[in-house]
């Protein structure tokens, strides 16, 4: 099948011009004006025809939203704060032969299920997608996709990718990733969802930093706990209009079809937060530190160190992402709190 393309539409600055879209420094909007570069994030997105619902965050005036349409996407939703947007994103979605739809409100607050709606209502909607939702509104259809009886003929590909203020992206993608452990709204099921996503450089690497990298934090342990993450591309700040101070990257997460982690990754987030806090100091340091503040907790530990758990004389940015994922599967089982200072 030959993808579908956009009829000629007028270049995104006159859209801008016309209707008096200048970036607004109160919100720490940025815009990309290049389609070779907004091209390039689509193809690292990896979008294609095949794709059940592409899902873009923070569009602005549309330029990669045009992009993920140029590349065949048969769905897309996009979610817009501002609604300054809501006249040029129309524009785009009457030439887009009926694949946009537009949800104008704030990622951070939606709920997904209108996410899915909005996928729905896209006519070529594909019946993975009203499965979703159909489960969505059926808790004990729910209950059975959490505990992962045979439902793969739900599964559904989606996208989520997002050019976004840089204070919005990391919380979002903290959102999006405790979402994921639980299967929750558009990660329910074992739906394979890849997310391409723009970040301020240095959070970029830090997402993607290996064990024993100076930039290794406890992001990059939530996020490698669940997805595969790589940098797919670097992003001069020069590309941006207004230029920000600051270059930029994008992150392709790919959901790992076996995570690291099951169910909340509250404990995971605790004991990376714990040890990154004091992550000049060796483990031993910090794991006896542990067992004074939280004598509960000590038994485990004591288990944990007996096993080999981890090197003692070994620093935060050293250990492994399976390793931080055991302790803290010991620690959930055993439904203790660990102390956060
Ligand atoms: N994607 C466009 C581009 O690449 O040119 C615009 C990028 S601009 C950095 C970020 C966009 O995200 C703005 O349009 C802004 O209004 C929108 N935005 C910011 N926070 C948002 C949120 N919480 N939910 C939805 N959109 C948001």
């Amino acid at each position: 099948m030959i993808p579908k393309k956009l009829p000629p539409l007028p270049p995104i600055r006159d859209l801008i011009r016309v209707y008096g879209l200048s970036a607004n420094q109160r919100f720490s909007q940025n815009f990309i004006l290049d389609k070779n570069v907004t091209d390039t994030i689509a193809q690292h997105a990896k979008i294609s025809e095949k794709d059940d619902l592409v899902v873009e965050v923070g569009p602005g005036p549309g330029l990669l939203t045009r992009s993920i349409l140029d590349a065949g996407a048969r769905r897309v939703v996009v979610v817009e704060k501002d609604s300054r947007f809501l006249p040029p994103l129309q524009q785009l979605s009457e030439a887009s032969d009926q694949r946009l739809g537009i949800i104008m409100g704030d990622m951070l607050q939606l709920n997904h299920f209108d996410i899915l709606k909005a996928g729905l209502a896209i006519p070529s909607a594909p019946s993975q997608i009203s499965s979703a939702i159909e489960s969505m509104q059926d808790p004990a259809q729910n209950h059975r996709e959490f505990t992962g009886m045979g439902m793969n003929d739900r599964e559904a590909t989606i996208r989520l990718l997002g050019n976004l203020p840089f204070g919005v992206a990391s919380p979002l993608l903290i959102q999006w990733l405790k979402m994921m452990a639980l299967r929750q709204g558009i990660f329910q099921n074992n739906n394979k969802v890849s997310m391409t996503l723009m970040f301020q450089k240095e959070v970029a690497e830090g997402i993607v930093a290996p064990p024993s990298h100076h930039q290794r934090s406890r992001l990059s342990v939530m996020a490698q706990a669940l997805c595969d993450v790589k940098i797919a591309y670097k992003v001069s700040a020069s590309v941006f209009v207004p230029k920000p101070k600051v270059d930029a990257a994008v992150v392709h997460f790919e959901r790992k079809a076996e995570p690291l982690v099951s169910g909340s990754l509250e404990k995971l987030e605790d004991v990376a937060r714990y040890y990154f806090n004091k992550r000049r100091k060796t483990m031993g340091h910090n794991t006896n530190r542990m067992a004074r503040l939280a004598p509960e907790v000590k038994l485990i530990l004591d288990e944990w160190i007996t096993e080999g758990g981890w090197d003692m004389n070994m620093r935060t940015e050293d250990v492994s992402t399976e390793q931080f994922c055991a302790l803290a599967r010991k620690l959930d089982r055993a439904q203790l709190k660990i102390p956060l200072t």
